[in-house]
């Protein structure tokens, strides 16, 4: 049964991830690893924190989408890009197209942070809004490229961008050394995809956790049931990870990688982000607390170990940040 053909003969490697690193360095940052004595104490572990709120538009998306865009042709390069995202893909693509002169268009959600549209836009992009509960922006996405002959850039789904998305782990490793665990936020899986790859050759014997939202649990059951499991657009603050269903290249590293899936509640990820701010003092939106939420849910499993927590992004608006704090 599993010795049939396989569409992705060719899934990116660790060497490809490398590449990235590579070609990403001097334009990404190269993000801090916090650690808290209060935070250790409270899981009875040592936790290094990934801090990705503090890359290049503030979530490690930069990494990935400028990874991709660098390794376009100059006749891609003229036509431009479009990129259909809830929000840190989208201001990513539009800083990484600005860095390198290249067109963009941005198809994004009517419900969108305020925040993401502005940065977005910011940069110079195009914006075009669609409706997430009724419209299906990749669909919408295919129609506008063709029509104006751009390059789509996914968010999730291309090797590019796994690759880039895995240079955070890689980082995150050859600075602290090997990991017992490793916690990912996880809504496509384009950056548990790109972690996987980066932490099986750095540190093999780390168990890593993906981490999607509760209301939408796809990844752990498309694993379960062995087949892309879609879902309607979960209803979750986690707003970086209302994904319908993992792409076919981030399905195939994930059941060849076998990661253990998780979940998160909306109250886990309002207490984890209340944890960062008042120990770490950094601001995290809830996508991006997704691995601490259920790292924090586990302190017998974690007891005496090395724990690697990625925090994927800090893009939440600062009322929006209070009322969630507050509420
Ligand atoms: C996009 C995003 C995620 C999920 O990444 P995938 O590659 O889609 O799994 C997690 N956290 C933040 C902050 C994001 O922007």
């Amino acid at each position: 049964m599993s010795d049939s053909p396989s569409p992705h003969a060719a899934l990116p490697t660790y060497d490809d991830v490398a590449a990235a690193a590579d070609r990403i360095r001097g334009h990404a940052r190269r993000t801090p690893v916090l650690t808290s004595r209060l935070v250790d104490a409270q899981l009875g572990a040592q936790v290094f924190f990934k801090a990705e709120p503090f890359q290049r538009v503030g979530a490690f998306k930069f990494r990935g989408a400028f990874h991709t865009l660098a390794r376009l042709n100059p006749r891609q390069r003229r036509a431009g890009v479009l990129a259909y995202s809830s929000g840190n893909h989208a201001q990513a693509v539009a800083l990484a197209a600005q860095l390198l002169e290249i067109p963009a268009t941005i198809l994004m959600p009517h419900d969108a942070p305020a925040a993401k549209v502005a940065a977005t836009e910011g940069y110079g992009a195009a914006v075009v809004r669609f409706d997430r509960y009724t419209e299906d922006r990749e669909e919408l996405g295919r129609e506008l490229a063709a029509r104006e002959g751009r390059t789509v850039i996914p968010p999730y789904d291309h090797p590019d961008i796994v690759a880039g998305q895995g240079t955070a782990v890689k980082e995150l490793l050859e600075e602290v050394g090997e990991l017992d665990a490793l916690f990912v936020p996880l809504g496509g899986g384009g950056l548990l995809s790109g972690s996987l790859l980066a932490a099986r050759a750095l540190a093999p014997d780390c168990h890593i956790y993906g981490v999607e939202p509760e209301a939408g649990d796809d990844a752990r059951r498309s694993l379960a049931e062995d087949r892309i499991v879609h879902i309607a657009t979960p209803r979750t603050i986690a707003d970086g990870a209302q994904t319908q269903h993992l792409g076919e290249l981030t399905f195939a590293i994930l059941r060849r990688e076998r990661p253990t899936i998780l979940t998160a509640s909306d109250a886990e990820l309002v207490a984890a982000m209340r944890t960062l701010a008042t120990y770490l003092k950094v601001v995290v939106e809830p996508t991006g607390a997704l691995g601490f939420a259920a790292a924090r849910a586990r302190p017998d499993e974690l007891a005496g170990r090395r724990v690697g927590v990625v925090l994927s992004g800090g893009n939440v608006d600062p009322e929006r940040f209070g009322a969630l704090l507050a509420g």
